[in-house]
């Protein structure tokens, strides 16, 4: 087993949305009037190609670009050649996914299954296509990183983040996936099976290094995490500079755990209690760090008036340990107070590892299989009765999508020859 994708040669593949199998059959035999179709459709999309790093052509295409035609599986494709650089461009249509025999309407229905939960298993029963070859696209998607795929989205890198990881299990081993999310979108899903800091270093670090290789300027101000020691230690690792902060219903969870031995109706009122603490503090719009620094004192002291002072005490070191990373919460307005968010993201992961009972393949990729299952979390729009029905996470939050149909979108996306047109650094 392997944790990471395997080093594959240069993907410049590109697939390109030619409204009807018609329109691509006819253009075959003009190439120039091919090329011209392949323009239009990139100056629609706002996309550059990924030509070498060497080129100066400025990544589009020139009408004197080498073409040439290519025999693939049966099927007539153009391969096209930039004269600045020989970055050779294959051009795959909207109707073929690359490498696979898979039609992308068969293809569409599993993909959504898998969305659903459903085991890869069934999946594959309905689009009469065999488990493997279901995992094997999954896979294939997760070829092109998180980052990659949101910024041809025009969604700004985050500069506040939810981390977190999902325990999960890999056979009988436990293993854990770092995951950062921020507001719908899940920008990072790791595997490891260490839970310890430099594990979550390593994994959390490729988050950071696509990001700065997208924008060497990029720096995050706040993170917000559980407060588990591994988790806060690599993010001060490869964020110095940003404020960590704790997830406030996190805390509100904790302390019936601190208050061992009483009864549960005097856990539960001191638990609404220091929720109303937390909301109070949070409503002010100013000194909301040295009101909640006031109202935590008072607060223990109240815990040792009514039930003690070996309560009290325990509490009060508790927040002694905890109180820094809630300090954060409440110094930067815009930094998010809970990681609800990223929960539903973990929740969504869990229900598809748990039906499928697989991200373990022998010989397979996690790493690749994760960011696979993490596009679908991304760019597959809710359902009819959900909040954001219609909507995918990337356009709620408001990222741009190349079409209207989220099967093409993802094939779009995950096409390895397109990069996203850089933009001048934000203020
Ligand atoms: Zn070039």
């Amino acid at each position: 087993m392997t944790q990471t994708a395997k080093p594959t040669r240069e993907n410049r593949t590109i697939t390109v949305d030619f409204n009807d199998e018609a329109t691509y059959f006819a253009l075959l035999s003009d190439g120039k009037a091919f090329i011209e179709c392949i323009f239009a459709f990139l100056l629609s999309l706002g996309f550059q190609l990924h030509h070498k790093a060497s080129c100066s052509g400025g990544g589009g295409l020139t009408r004197h670009s080498h073409y040439a035609r290519v025999r693939l599986g049966g099927l007539t494709i153009w391969r096209v050649q930039c004269t600045t650089c020989k970055a050779v461009f294959t051009v795959l249509p909207h109707f073929v996914l690359r490498y696979r025999t898979m039609r992308p309407e068969v293809a569409r229905d599993a993909l959504l299954a898998t969305h659903g939960g459903l085991s890869l298993e069934w999946c594959a029963v309905i689009g009469h296509i065999s488990p493997m070859a279901l995992y094997r696209l999954v896979c294939a998607l997760g070829q092109q990183s998180l980052v990659a795929v949101l910024t041809r989205c025009a969604l700004p890198l985050p500069v506040y983040l939810l981390a977190d990881e999902k325990h999960s299990k890999c056979l009988t081993d436990k293993v854990y996936l770092p995951t950062i999310v921020s507001g719908r979108v899940l920008w990072h899903l790791g595997y490891s099976a260490s839970k310890s800091a430099v594990a979550f270093t390593a994994s959390y670090g490729a988050f950071q290094r696509a990001a700065s290789q997208q924008e060497p300027s990029y720096r995050v101000q706040g993170v917000l995490t559980d407060g588990f020691d591994s988790t806060t230690k690599s993010m001060r690792t490869l964020f110095p500079g940003a404020r960590l902060g704790y997830c406030l219903r996190h805390a509100l969870n904790k302390l019936p755990d601190k208050l061992v031995g009483l009864s549960t109706p005097v856990r539960q009122g001191l638990r609404a209690q220091f929720h109303a603490l937390l909301h109070r503090c949070r409503q002010r719009t100013s000194l909301r760090v040295v009101a909640l620094g006031q109202r935590l004192r008072r607060f223990a002291d109240h815990i040792t008036t009514t039930v003690g002072a070996e309560h009290g005490e325990r509490v009060r070191k508790w927040f002694q340990d905890k109180k820094a990373g809630w300090y954060a919460v409440l110094a930067d307005p815009k930094m998010p107070a809970m990681s609800t968010v990223l929960d539903q993201a973990h929740n969504a992961i869990d229900r598809k590892l748990f039906a499928m009972k697989g991200f373990h393949h022998p010989g397979g990729s996690q790493a690749a299989f994760l960011t696979g299952l993490a596009h679908l979390y991304n760019l597959i729009p809710y359902q009819r009765r959900a909040l954001n029905a219609g909507k995918c996470g990337v356009e709620v939050e408001g990222g741009r999508l190349p079409t209207s149909d989220w099967m093409l979108n993802l094939q779009i996306l995950t096409s390895g020859g397109y990069q996203c047109t850089p933009e001048p650094p934000h203020h």
